[in-house]
């Protein structure tokens, strides 16, 4: 089965082709600026160069077309008919309570997913976009949903409640949902495979960690608490969000600055974490550059991170009664091999020991770099959440075939 995976945002649709037989990829690429006078689509055909077209692409339904005749195009195609789709995995961000996995497309299930706008407003309404423009563009094709907080619904109620009374959990849902769920899921599967042994006798603190970051005990197979929060702002100090903090700065800030919800809400999400900190770059490359050369601000937003990153994984361990298997994933925890040095040398207590050398090779691949005296096997493997989306996409085609 071939099936096309989607991830729609509200200016850019990026997509992948598998070939389900051997999970092969057979093209990916991406549309951005969707709306603007100069759309820029970027496709690459697995094996064959990499094409990019400008053109005016003013909403996704014509942006899908627009991908479907590139799929199917003499020269970059890798397709001789759109017929060869035989289905579309599409990822959501939030699922809510009412989506504990990935789910086929239904008027009901679009539904709920409308209904969950007020809990998503940034980035719901754009999966709802790219859904629609999917089934216009391939009638009758099955369609499947994958959320990024589906995985943590196995959270139990006193870790995802808030201390704060509870007519808000009641009245607007408030309470910890989580995110990332489909790359912790993937990554943790991976690590008990990858270890040889059964992911049910295993606890794992799965470190997703790039421009967003969070952390997952997974016990048992099952997310058992996650650092995001109602929204992705709790938790880790990231690229520009600040993460954790007291509730009470917010208010603080709001009276002493004069500002409104949007702008108290822009400073905590886009001018905070790394780059208020370094006052420079979100990005953990310039921030290791930096510190290499004793910018002293880059050495400062590198050692806040690294400290919230490790007390974390320290209330895991807490929160588990224990650690079997850590592992770093995304763009800091495949790349950055500073990063995870530093927080494994503190992490001793737990038995913790990596292995520098192992921990400097680079290879796509996953791999272990704790030392075979380490008590905790340390990881790094690579997310694919487009891998797991499509291979839902098939389970759940098949199940309703
Ligand atoms: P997103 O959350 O946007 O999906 P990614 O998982 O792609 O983010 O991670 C992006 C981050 O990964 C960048 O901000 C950068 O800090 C970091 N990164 C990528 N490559 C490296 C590298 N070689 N060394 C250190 N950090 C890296």
């Amino acid at each position: 089965m071939k099936l096309l995976v989607i991830n729609a945002g509200s200016s850019s649709v990026k997509y992948q082709l598998y070939d389900m037989t051997d999970e092969s990829v057979l093209a990916k690429g991406l549309v951005e600026r969707i709306g603007m006078d100069s759309s820029i689509l970027t496709h690459k055909p697995t094996g064959k160069e990499e094409v990019t077209e400008v053109s005016e692409i003013l909403e996704h339904t014509t942006a899908i077309r627009k991908v479907l005749d590139k799929l199917i195009d003499k020269e970059c195609g890798v397709l001789a008919s759109v017929d060869e789709i035989q289905a579309v995995g599409h990822r959501v961000v939030h699922g809510g309570e009412v989506f504990k996995g990935s789910a086929l497309v239904t008027g009901e299930v679009k539904s709920e997913i409308r209904r969950l706008f007020d809990l998503a407003p940034l980035h719901n309404p754009p999966a709802v976009l790219g859904i629609t423009a999917a089934e216009k563009n391939m009638p009758g094709v099955p369609q499947v949903v994958a959320f990024d907080t589906a995985f943590h619904q196995t959270m139990e109620e006193k870790v995802f409640l808030y201390p704060i009374p509870k007519v808000l959990y009641k009245k607007h849902h408030v309470r910890r949902y989580g995110a990332h769920g489909t790359s912790h899921e993937y990554v943790s599967k991976v690590a008990a495979e990858y270890l040889d042994r059964p992911l049910e006798d295993l606890k794992i603190i799965t470190c997703h960690i790039g421009n967003g970051g969070s952390l997952t005990a997974v016990k048992g197979g099952v997310s058992m608490d996650t650092s995001m929060g109602l929204t992705p702002l709790e938790g880790l100090m990231m690229g520009t969000r600040s993460g954790d903090l007291d509730p009470a700065v917010v208010t603080f800030v709001m009276n002493k600055e004069e500002l409104s919800l949007s702008e108290v809400n822009s400073m905590l999400n886009k001018h905070s974490g790394l780059l208020a900190i370094s006052g420079s770059s979100s990005d953990m490359r310039d921030i290791t550059d930096g510190m290499a050369e004793g910018d002293p601000n880059a050495t400062l937003a590198f050692e806040m991170y690294e400290y919230r990153l490790r007390k974390y994984i320290g209330s895991y361990a807490a929160a588990m009664d224990g650690v079997d298997v850590i592992v770093f994933t995304a763009g800091i925890g495949e790349n950055s091999a500073v990063v995870r040095e530093k927080v494994c040398e503190n992490l001793t207590y737990l038995g913790v020991e990596v292995d520098p050398e192992l921990n400097k090779i680079r290879s796509g691949e996953p791999r272990r770099i704790s030392t075979p005296n380490s008590k905790v096997e340390v990881l790094v493997i690579p997310t694919n959440e487009e891998l797991m989306i499509a291979r839902d996409t098939y389970r759940i085609v098949q199940e309703n075939q």
